[in-house]
């Protein structure tokens, strides 16, 4: 993703344009959605934790699955230009140190966003509007258990949760009765859901409309609802539409094999040589290297992984694969040999064929749950992320060529998240998070048959000061 677009603004014309609107206006807000339908949640972009979608909302209207009534108000406040508060990881970008971009100027400025500047700051808040880019997750299916994830985005998880049931952490992460105050259970993957119901019945009206549409999960791969859209594209082209679906790559093999034969049919490598799509993108993740990868993403085999990225690419030149890479407590340490194997692919597979690098990481930071998230380690460790930082200047596409190396804007991301590491935390949010940390990774060891100590043996120190938090605040002695 270059920092300059074909409407030539550059993001950080596009901050300035938005400001000219109001200091708090994102177009993402009226033209992004994320769906969850094995929940009914909703949220615009991916970053506000997501609401409910009232069932009676849906009824008559299957647009409110994006346009709620919910959503309209944040709408509302930014068009008053003030803040609203769901949106705070931009808020923190824009007010850490430095003169930071946020993903509001950033997502702004994509093509699904900035054309339809003009329309969307006239359009009354209470109008309804069909998203440019849809995000959609049909169901929590899934074979993988990440650490950081949780019962209504993956079905192994809420099979441990019903087993063991919560973990002993300061908020019961992961407890059912939370999902159940919340109203987040989720739909199993085969029961009747009227969300997807109302999907189905908008479908028809937004897809010819939409610019970016993309499946997660779950894993989209083990859902029947993706085939189902696969189908229909096919069927139905739609030249203007970037189509991209979520896999973790760690599905069998024929459902991947599967997976890529569509991949060829809307990309015009099929039978009848007709593209049916703009482009179609392979959105996978990862968040370190190795077998500290296989901790975090339990189920996850690293170097099976890393096999089928380079299959994938080799069997389809034209396709493109980005890493979605959560940063977390655990991926501090091992992720310059993670941004070593990105480098190696990138420059292994390029092609010209591909309108843009065979493989792209996209860093973001963890939030949820708190006490897995970077803030909770000593600063010492943000060294690890500056080392990370001059592999990338290092193999950057300035050095290496375009596409071959990391681009300005993946390397963007890697300086925020140092920024993002240096803002100062309380310490008394630090204690209890470090002990939340202590209290998970315990369970979690003694649940699945691991051992921190030694995955991660550079740790160690620091797992040391989890504890003594965790005795202090057992003690009472916590500041
Ligand atoms: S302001 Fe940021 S968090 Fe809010 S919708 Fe825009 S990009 Fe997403």
């Amino acid at each position: 993703m270059a920092e300059s677009k074909p409407h030539n603004l550059t993001s950080r014309q596009m901050r300035d344009k938005l400001n000219g609107i109001s200091p708090s206006f994102c177009a993402a807000k009226w033209l992004q959605v994320t769906m969850h339908l094995q929940t009914g949640f909703t949220h615009s972009c991916h970053h506000p934790i997501p609401h409910k979608i009232p069932l009676d909302e849906i009824k008559n209207n299957p647009s409110a699955l994006h346009n709620t009534l919910f959503k309209k108000k944040q709408r509302e406040m930014m068009l008053r230009g003030e803040r609203p508060s769901e949106c705070d990881f931009c808020w923190n970008i824009e007010d850490a140190p430095g003169d930071n971009l946020s993903d509001r100027a950033h997502k702004s400025n994509e093509d699904w966003a900035a054309p339809n500047l003009e329309e969307i700051k006239n359009l009354a808040p209470e109008e309804n509007i069909n998203p440019t880019y849809l995000e959609v997750s049909f169901s929590n299916a899934c074979n993988f258990k990440c650490a950081y994830c949780s019962p209504d985005i993956s079905s192994k998880w809420f099979e441990e949760i019903k087993q063991f049931g919560s973990y002993p952490t300061s908020q019961n992460f992961n407890s059912f009765d939370n999902y159940k105050l919340i109203d987040k259970m989720p739909y199993a993957p085969d029961e009747p859901n009227p969300y997807i119901d109302a999907f189905w019945l908008w479908w028809p009206e937004v897809c010819q409309s939409l610019k970016v549409f993309r499946i997660t999960g779950g894993e989209p791969l083990l859902a029947r609802s993706t085939f189902r859209v696969f189908e229909h594209l096919e069927a139905n082209p739609n030249l203007n539409l970037d189509f991209a679906i979520n896999s973790n790559l760690g599905v069998p093999v024929g459902l991947i094999d599967k997976m890529a034969t569509h991949a060829e049919n809307l990309l015009g490598l099929g039978p009848d040589r007709t593209r049916k799509v703009k482009s179609f993108t392979l959105f996978t993740s990862v968040d370190t290297y190795g077998a500290q990868s296989e901790y975090i993403r339990t189920g996850q085999k690293y170097d099976e992984f890393v096999r089928n990225v380079e299959s994938l690419l080799k069997r389809i030149p034209s396709l493109q694969i980005v890493i979605m890479c959560t940063t977390n407590a655990l991926s501090v340490t091992g992720f310059k040999g993670l941004l070593t194997e990105v480098a190696r692919i990138k420059q292994e597979f390029y092609d010209e064929r591909r309108y843009g690098p065979a493989l792209t990481i996209d860093i973001s930071y963890l939030r949820l749950p708190s006490f897995l998230s970077i803030k909770i380690l000593p600063d010492s460790y943000i060294r690890y992320f500056e080392q990370s930082l001059s592999l990338m200047l290092e193999l950057s596409e300035e050095k290496l060529g375009v596409n071959r190396g990391f681009s300005e804007h993946e390397i963007s991301k890697m300086r925020r998240l140092i920024d993002y590491m240096g803002v100062p935390t309380q310490a008394r949010w630090l204690g209890t998070m470090r002990t939340d940390f202590f209290m998970f990774i315990n369970e979690y060891d003694r649940r699945r048959g691991l051992d921190f100590n030694k995955a991660f043996p550079e740790m160690s120190e620091f797992f040391g000061l989890c504890k003594t938090a965790r005795a202090q605040i057992f003690l009472g002695l916590a500041p």
